[in-house]
């Protein structure tokens, strides 16, 4: 397979309103290996609902998670280098 470099612009999308659906899964639990079904926002879930509930906190494309800046932190060693 022949492949190349090309140049790709930076750009960025507006924040915007999307109107999202929901999709029913049919498919099998990875935990309890049970034919199951699901309706999500996101992908293909993996697990049925009694392995993972609703509740529990997902990662999806509707809620990102918010990513922490890197801080610059001031470490102590207690090694005195002016010795
Ligand atoms: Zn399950």
């Amino acid at each position: 397979m022949p492949s190349k470099l090309i140049d790709v612009r930076e750009y960025t999308v507006k924040a915007h309103k999307r109107t999202i659906h929901t999709r029913t899964f049919n498919f099998v639990c990875k935990q309890c290996e049970k034919m199951t079904s699901r309706e999500t926002y996101g992908p293909r879930p993996l697990y049925c609902e009694t392995c993972r509930p609703p509740q529990a906190p997902k990662k999806s494309a509707a809620a990102p998670p918010k990513k922490a800046k890197p801080r610059a932190k001031v470490y102590q060693s207690g090694v005195d280098f002016q010795k």
